[in-house]
């Protein structure tokens, strides 16, 4: 067996980790993960809230799948014919991994925002997903909100990622630090004016999309209090019975926040029944945005929203639509009546209503954008089922996609040659940035001895480096890209460990360096990244 997972996230790391272990140890295989993105773990590093530490200690398992010698991770790849959000990836065909795959998952995710047709993004208007990208510092890199130019923040939609970003906006920047939060993220919470977020949704408290941990940490935010809902509205009609779930929303809505309100800075309220009508931006009347708000009842037949049949207006300066995610409509197999990749029992699905043999999806690319991280462990777990138990007993009328019978030891050329060209980032090389980020973390959060622990490490990153760009070795007096910021250059040397050679003349901002180098390297890059401003190295094969 020889697989490709196309996806680089939890879902990918949980499908490998899981065939590691129910696969027979007399069969030879290799698991192959390639992500566009230059390091591994997908929304645990870009998604996860920074104030959740807890949620990313899955990556030691994940490090553990990657230790076993038959997977291997390429970062930096970008699989499908279409054009790559992330530049500098290197393309990878879909035709190229089927033909050089006898097993493929897709574990893409669903990585794009569901938008609101009365709210077009604008200056005013952006989604939360880059709100997100902004405090995990994606290389996406969107640009930072103004923050010190707010007051009110209107968050449409009242899932767990709507009270993520109302959680970061509302926390106090010094009990943010402790976290890992790159520092220039923390420089704009620094100089934030939010003094009250208002959280939007169009039903009611019993169907609110948020869980009870994360209300309850709403709840009891520190530096912020929320305005008190009227009674009527915490009142669940007659004979309707409740689930443990939301008993516990009403009895905890009903106590409201920690702190009262009016005590704190910082409010916030939770506005039920409001579905968003228009945005007008701000006018020479109108200092602020305007943001139109029907009101809405459930419809007990359907539970959806429907128009109450009145509007009211919000003065607002920045609204932000988090709305939940949908995959790429040109993904292959995309079904846009679904939004995700179209399976069934874990299996891709042609338009033609075909099972393709031993292609599959995983996690949100095949489910759609629902459930937490243990939703998806568990979702890719009976993915690695069935592509064992396919494996023990195939099924009968497929159609055959993939090569049958793969040499295991030979990698698509496209890789051969991006690993060639050193513009691939593998496991080891993301291990090695990792421990870099960890430890100018520790340094920062003036915690010079070694964390005791994988938790305490997370609790002490306290920044990212940026994406690395990956310079490839050129021929001497060829210009590397200028990064538009600074940022981490990840340079390849020739002898893993001990013998730094470079062969790349690096000019930028007027200095150059060049020629082969070995013990030099490190105080020849500490010179170059002290002049270019750059944020640092580490040591090594890879640079980063
Ligand atoms: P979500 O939970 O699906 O919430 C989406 C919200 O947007 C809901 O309030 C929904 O209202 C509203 N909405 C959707 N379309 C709308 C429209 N046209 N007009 C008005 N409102 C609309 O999505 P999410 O918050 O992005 O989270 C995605 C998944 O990630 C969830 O399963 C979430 O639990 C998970 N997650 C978990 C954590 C965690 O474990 N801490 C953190 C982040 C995310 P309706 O309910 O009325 O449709």
């Amino acid at each position: 067996m020889k697989l490709a997972i196309i996806g680089g996230g939890p879902s990918a790391f949980y499908v490998a980790s899981r065939l590691h272990k129910l696969l027979p140890q007399t069969l030879d295989y290799r698991i192959h993960l390639f992500d566009r993105l230059w390091s591994p773990h997908g929304l645990v590093r870009y998604g996860v809230a920074p104030d959740h530490p807890e949620v990313k200690n899955c990556t030691h398992k994940f490090d553990e799948a990657a230790l076993d010698r038959r997977l291997r991770f390429f970062g930096n790849v970008n699989v499908g014919d279409s054009p790559s959000p992330i530049q500098h990836t290197v393309k990878l065909p879909l035709s190229s991994v089927f033909s050089n795959y006898s097993h493929v998952v897709f574990a893409t995710g669903c990585t794009l925002p569901k938008r609101h047709s009365e709210l077009p993004p604008s200056a005013i208007c952006i989604s939360a997903l880059s709100m997100v990208h902004w405090y995990t510092q994606h290389p996406n890199a969107p640009s930072p909100p103004p923050l010190d130019k707010l007051s009110h923040v209107s968050l449409i939609g009242n899932g767990n990622v709507s009270l993520d970003v109302a959680r970061m906006l509302l926390t106090h920047v010094d009990v943010l630090r402790k976290y890992d939060v790159p520092e220039r993220v923390l420089d704009v919470l620094a100089e934030s004016t939010v003094k009250h977020v208002s959280i939007v949704g169009r039903r009611g408290p019993l169907e609110a999309a948020f869980t009870m941990k994360e209300l309850r940490e709403m709840i009891n935010l520190p530096d912020a209090s929320m305005v008190p809902l009227a009674p009527a509205l915490l009142q669940p009609s007659e004979g309707v019975p409740l689930t443990r779930q939301q008993t516990r929303v009403l009895q905890l809505l009903s106590k409201g926040s920690k702190n009262t309100f009016g005590t704190t800075a910082k409010t916030w309220s939770l506005d039920f029944y409001r579905s968003p009508a228009g945005l007008m931006v701000p006018s020479p009347e109108n200092t602020r945005a305007q943001l139109s708000l029907a009101h809405t009842v459930v419809d007990p037949a359907t539970q959806r929203a429907v128009p109450a049949g009145e509007t009211s207006t919000v003065a607002t300066d920045l609204v932000v639509t988090s709305l939940g995610f949908h995959g790429e409509p040109t993904a292959p197999y995309f079904d846009p009546g679904l939004g995700h990749l179209r399976t069934l029992s874990n299996r891709i699905v042609t338009n033609a209503g075909t099972t393709l043999r031993n292609v599959y999806g995983s996690g949100w690319a095949s489910t759609g954008a629902h459930g937490v991280l243990a939703a998806t462990m568990m979702n890719a777990y009976d993915v690695a089922e069935t592509i064992v138990n396919d494996h023990m007993n195939p099924l009968e009328g497929t159609e055959g996609v993939l090569n049958p019978d793969p040499s295991l030891e030979e990698l698509p050329e496209e890789v051969v040659h991006g690993i060639r060209e050193r513009n691939i980032v593998e496991y080891p090389d993301w291990k090695r940035i990792d421990e870099e980020e960890m430890r100018r973390g520790q340094v920062r959060a003036g915690c010079l001895s070694l964390p005791q622990n994988g938790l305490s490490a997370v609790f002490h990153r306290c920044l990212k480096l940026r994406p690395p760009f990956i310079a490839t070795p050129t021929s001497r007096g060829t210009l590397c890209p200028p990064p538009p910021e600074p940022c981490v250059y990840l340079i390849h040397g020739g002898v893993y460990g001990h013998n730094y050679e470079v062969r790349a003349d690096v000019q930028w901002r007027g200095v150059q360096h060049g020629g082969s180098t070995s013990d030099g390297l490190r105080t020849w890059w500490r010179r170059w990244v002290g002049l270019a401003g750059c944020e640092g190295m580490a040591e090594g094969h890879t640079v980063g």
